[in-house]
């Protein structure tokens, strides 16, 4: 190997991303995860020319908090790219970081980036051209559910059945793979997101108190419960926003059977995802499934006491992955990694 080879296979960094509806992970061959940020741009308007502000932490420390020239946008929200234009840019803008600024010198990286299952192939074709925009040379893709699957330990490269529930922000992705494939796979469009927005609708009905998404989402992940305490209260849980009814800042008190009422609506629908997967489930996979169990990944599978209700609602074992929010972005740089996972990559 010449000198410049050498130097050129150490500086390529082929990288794994896990752009994610609500958090983008990039991990680098080699290294692992390096990068772990919101989906999140921010976006300034300056005499009618639109630039990024902010992309990640930055950016998601400004929602909700912005002047009338700066935006926030979360890119991938609401579907697979809701944004496209911008899901570019943020992408371009973390390779950035990830690279520091030795990325001239360097052989362009390979990329291995993730897509939803149910992703169209003009969908796919837009994330791998972001990819490549963005610099790769070769972008491959792989399917959400089989990465967060393969970071989750499961058995995806032999002929047994599993099931994979990946709860993101958005969507809930809902698998059954054996041999390397998806043997079913279906999306709901219910996440963390539609749960933070039930916290804020039953807080302004119960209350009259409207909060913002922030507070709702940091109330979600301290005290959010799938299922009623014991007692029927747990903890109690003030809560600080603005009264509807006469516009001034107020302070509430709620417990975490509320929190529990809140929620049922959008668990409710994720369970019925999971019984809908299993209901089209063959039979010999069906089978696999009742001794496997259930995994779950994703933020959403940090919710206290989901995989007990889960449990509860089919009667088959369920537990949740060793770091939910990394399973994705882990899965899918162990396939850009080991060969043993190569055929699960796609080119387009
Ligand atoms: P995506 O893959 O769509 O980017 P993630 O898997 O990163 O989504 O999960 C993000 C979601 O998980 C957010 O809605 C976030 O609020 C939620 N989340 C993160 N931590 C927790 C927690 N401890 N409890 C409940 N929800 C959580
Ligand atoms: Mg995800």
């Amino acid at each position: 190997m010449t000198f410049l080879s050498k130097l050129f296979k150490f500086g390529s960094r082929n990288m794994a991303i896990d752009l994610g509806t609500a958090n983008t992970l990039v991990y680098v061959d080699g290294e692992g995860i390096v990068l772990n940020e919101p989906s999140v741009v921010a976006i300034e308007t300056i005499n009618g020319i639109k630039r990024v502000k902010a992309v990640g932490d930055d950016a998601k420390m400004m929602m909700g908090k912005t002047p009338d020239s700066i935006e926030t946008i979360r890119p991938l929200r609401d579907g697979v790219i809701a944004d496209l234009d911008w899901a570019e840019e943020m992408i371009k803008e973390f390779i950035r970081k990830v690279n520091g600024r030795k990325t001239s010198m360097f052989r362009p990286p390979e990329i291995t980036i993730c897509v939803p299952s149910g992703s169209t192939s003009v969908e796919r074709r837009a994330i791998r051209d972001a990819a490549s925009n963005a610099g790769a040379s070769q972008v491959y893709l792989i399917l959400e559910p089989m990465a967060a699957a393969i970071g989750a330990d499961m058995p995806v490269t032999e002929p047994v059945g599993s099931m994979v529930v990946d709860i993101g922000g958005g969507t809930t992705e809902v698998a059954v793979l054996s041999l390397r494939g998806l043997a079913y796979a279906t999306s709901v469009r219910t996440g963390g997101d539609k749960m933070d927005e039930s916290i804020v609708s039953y807080v302004r009905r119960h209350h009259n108190l409207l909060i913002g998404e922030s507070t709702a989402e940091r109330i979600k992940r301290d005290y959010g419960v799938a299922m009623a305490p014991e007692d029927g209260i747990g903890e109690i849980i003030t809560i600080k926003g603005r009264d509807l009814v006469n516009g001034v800042p107020k302070e509430i008190t709620i417990n975490q059977g509320h929190i529990a009422e809140a929620l049922a609506e959008p668990i409710g629908a994720i369970v019925e995802g999971v019984r809908i997967a299993l209901e089209n489930t063959a039979p010999e996979l069906a089978a696999d499934i009742v001794d496997q169990g259930i995994v779950l990944t994703g933020g959403g599978a940090l919710i206290k006491g989901l995989d007990v209700h889960l449990r509860e609602e089919t009667g088959l074992p369920v537990s949740v992955a060793e770091d939910p929010l990394s399973c994705v972005a882990i899965g899918t740089g162990r396939a850009m990694e080991d060969p043993i996972y190569r055929g699960v990559l796609m080119t387009a």
